[in-house]
């Protein structure tokens, strides 16, 4: 038993595409206070991008 959960497969929404080129963003909060990373995942197929706020998504991106 483990207690990771089986991330699921990402597929683009728009064109089923199960390949992603990766890119990270960093953001500033209005205030300045903190700074979040974004990671981008762009369909290598149509373009289109996913946004993950932050690091703690249920995809590994390592
Ligand atoms: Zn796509």
């Amino acid at each position: 038993m483990t207690n990771q959960p089986q991330a699921p497969t990402l597929t683009c929404p728009l064109c089923s595409c199960p390949q992603f080129q990766q890119e990270e963003a960093r953001t500033d909060s209005k205030w300045g206070f903190t700074s979040h990373e974004m990671t981008l995942m762009v369909c290598v197929n149509c373009r289109y991008v996913l946004h993950f706020y932050d690091r703690n998504s249920i995809f590994d991106f390592d």
